[in-house]
């Protein structure tokens, strides 16, 4: 069985829908199809939670008027037969008042899980039925029931195995299934979801649990390009990628994926392929077991990172010392993504700066501590390893005119990262895709 994810752009439109009710509609086996919400509406969500929480339910009120009515004129233009359209609308005012009585009660953060989940539930109620309008075998499967995550808020692989495995069972014989991206129940059986983008996430795991042949991420753009085409212009997609050369550079920023969605693709040996919805036949770029020798992949950057500087001429290289230090940042929950060290200093990065002003005081008793913040993390991946003479030097050339504040190589043989501050990133992303993609 193929898994296939369609991004918010791809089902951005009635028109969007009715191209990804072609492409899913494969003869020759049963297809598990994962949406995101139409595009601007989890944004909208969270814009009625953020009124709700500032308790202004006109605000809320307004918007979701606003989104009632388009969302009435998306089924009018979706639906051939006013069976379907009627039926779809009569869901959709139930959806609507729904949200209109979250303006009547006490508003908290397990009231916005359940409120940003509705853009998942909207857009695959439509799909479905416009399927089955089609004639298309069709079900929905809530993935409340079988996506969910554990008490460290990390997906609980071995019950979506399970529990994944069971609707394929208890739903014999269907052409394609339908489910939610993103959403999901918590560990204490609550709403909850996998983070902004995490319904690559879902397709991921899905895929993994299922043992699918191939996991599909369908988008805007064609595949995994060799740097942040937001950024730069001239960037081309990458026809192959190794799994850690992807987790790598979606975890450093590529936003194309959602930054842990390959692990569980990894793990279970499944290939993930990235393909544009507007333009199908394109190759785009595979995900695979292989590692392509002697090549310089792709560059992303990661921004709104941190950087914190210990100093201690006292202790520094003490054994035990880094332990403490790392210590502290796991008692706060938040993770270091670089670390450099020399006989008089440590220096690291972090991106959740939820509890920074704790773990500087306490950080405080080993030493002078600095904080830099608005600074980029911008990581080049492919064949680093250390037989591949010529790569470093091309790319820490390509930084001449840069201030470049960290380097971080040999962590892993697909990765090199630097530390630059957030005005410098445009011109540290251009000047490594000339250096290193002739761009
Ligand atoms: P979806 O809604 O389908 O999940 P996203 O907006 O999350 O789509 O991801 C696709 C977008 O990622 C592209 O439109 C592009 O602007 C952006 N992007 C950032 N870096 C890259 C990259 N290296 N390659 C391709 N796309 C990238
Ligand atoms: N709809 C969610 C978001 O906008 C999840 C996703 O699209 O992947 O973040
Ligand atoms: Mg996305």
């Amino acid at each position: 069985m193929k898994v296939m994810k369609f991004g918010g752009t791809s089902v951005g439109t009635p028109q969007r829908m009715k191209e990804v009710c072609k492409l899913i509609t494969s003869p020759t086996q049963p297809t598990f199809v994962v949406l995101s919400a139409m595009s601007g509406t989890t944004n909208a969500l969270l814009e009625i939670s953020d009124y709700l929480y500032k308790k202004n339910p006109e605000g809320a009120n307004t918007i979701i008027n606003q989104l009632e009515q388009k969302y009435m004129l998306h089924a009018q233009e979706l639906y051939a037969t006013s069976e379907y359209c009627e039926l779809t609308q009569k869901f959709l005012r139930e959806e609507f008042n729904y949200l209109r009585s979250f303006t009547k009660i006490l508003f908290t953060s397990f009231e916005e899980k359940v409120i940003v989940a509705q853009g998942e539930i909207i857009s695959t109620n439509m799909v479905t039925n416009y399927l089955k309008e089609c004639g298309v075998k069709a079900v929905l499967l809530s993935a409340l029931d079988f996506i969910r995550t554990d008490k460290n808020a990390e997906p609980d692989f071995n019950y979506i195995r399970e529990h994944a495995q069971k609707q394929l069972h208890d739903n014999p014989d269907y052409q394609v299934y339908i489910t939610q991206g993103f959403i999901c129940r918590n560990a204490y059986s609550e709403i909850d979801n996998l983070l902004r983008g995490g319904s690559d996430y879902t397709a991921c795991l899905i895929g993994a649990a299922l043992q699918s042949e191939e996991i599909q991420i369908w988008t805007d753009i064609d595949g995994m390009h060799n740097n942040d085409p937001r950024v730069v212009e001239g960037t081309k997609p990458v026809p192959q990628l190794y799994f850690e050369e992807a987790a790598e550079l979606a975890y450093f920023g590529a936003k194309i994926l959602h930054p842990t969605c390959i692990q569980p693709a990894k793990f279970a040996g499944v290939p993930v392929r990235l393909l544009n919805t507007m333009d199908p036949t394109a190759p785009g770029t595979i995900i695979n077991n292989e590692m392509q020798q002697g090549t310089l992949k792709a560059v992303a950057a990661k921004d709104d990172i941190t950087c914190i500087q210990i100093q201690s001429s006292r202790m520094l290289l003490a054994h035990g010392f880094l332990r403490k230090v790392f210590e502290i940042f796991e008692s706060y929950k938040t993770s270091i993504d670089m670390v450099c060290t020399s006989e008089v200093g440590v220096s690291l990065t972090i991106d959740n700066t939820s509890h920074l002003s704790d773990i500087l005081s306490e950080l405080k008793q080993y030493g002078t501590v600095q904080v830099e913040e608005d600074m980029v993390i911008i990581c080049v991946v492919g064949d680093l390893s250390t037989d591949n003479v010529g790569f470093v030097t091309r790319a820490c050339d390509a930084l001449r005119d840069v201030p470049v504040r960290m380097i971080s190589y040999g962590g892993s043989n697909h990765n090199i990262s630097f530390l630059v501050r957030k005005a410098d990133k445009k011109q540290t992303l251009q000047a490594l895709s000339q250096s290193l993609f002739n761009a």
